[in-house]
């Protein structure tokens, strides 16, 4: 991890500041005061900040219900970001693990574990994520066989993994994917010559959302654990 990234995760300071206290030299790895941010460390490293050793604080996991009409994004855009929901300490060391649109409702989740991101978020890990998707016509008779088969999405060099397609209603479906491709869902069912009128995630791997729109919850141990 970078330096600046350590001492704004093992102490109170923002980016800006640990920056500033780095270059200032003010912080010594293995017992060498570094003046430059980007040095990459470890916490074996042994480092210290005004001869205070420093200890990592431990990982956070949050699940989030996404509401419709925001955005996967540290800023306000055209819609809030999704991290003015957030009401946590040091929220801007957290990144989301996948993105969802900003019309799309759901279960999004955030941490500061890069490895655990990536367990969920990597195509050959195979992290299921289940959305329930509103169609504008009624679902065609061949689109399961299509999506379990793989189908070619424009500008694309290879087929979408198999995916599963269970029928609720005329024009409403539970897809599950196993990758996360660029507006994936809508881009599936427009290849088959629907239209996704409404996109709500409802799981990733063994999490279910379980919490109301806007609300966040710690993940369990068990929760976290279950992804490896
Ligand atoms: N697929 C989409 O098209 N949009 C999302 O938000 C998520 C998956």
């Amino acid at each position: 991890m970078r330096l600046d990234k350590y001492l704004c995760n093992s102490t109170d300071l923002c980016q800006r500041r640990a920056r500033a206290a780095i270059a200032a030299g003010e912080v010594r790895v293995s017992g060498t005061i570094i003046t430059d941010s980007a040095t990459q460390v470890h916490e074996h490293n042994g480092i210290s900040w005004l001869d205070r050793p420093l200890r990592l604080r431990p990982s956070r996991y949050i699940m989030l219900h996404k509401p419709k009409g925001s955005l996967c994004s540290h800023q306000d855009g055209a819609y809030p970001s999704l991290f003015n929901w957030l009401e946590i300490d040091k929220a801007e060391n957290l990144h989301l693990v996948g993105r969802l649109d900003a019309d799309t409702s759901g279960l999004v989740l955030f941490t500061d574990d890069g490895r655990w991101s990536y367990q969920i978020t990597r195509p050959e890990h195979h992290c299921r994520k289940i959305y329930r998707v509103g169609l504008r016509n009624e679902l065609a008779s061949d689109v399961a066989r299509q999506f379990a088969n793989g189908i070619m999405l424009q500008g694309e060099a290879s087929p979408t993994q198999p995916a599963d397609v269970v029928q609720i209603d005329t024009k409403e479906v539970l897809l599950t994917l196993t990758e996360g491709r660029f507006h994936q869902v809508k881009r599936m069912f427009a290849a088959v010559g629907n239209k996704v009128v409404s996109l709500h995630r409802e799981h990733i791997g063994h999490l279910s959302l379980d919490v109301g729109p806007g609300q966040w919850r710690h993940l369990t141990t068990d929760e976290v654990t279950g992804f490896y």
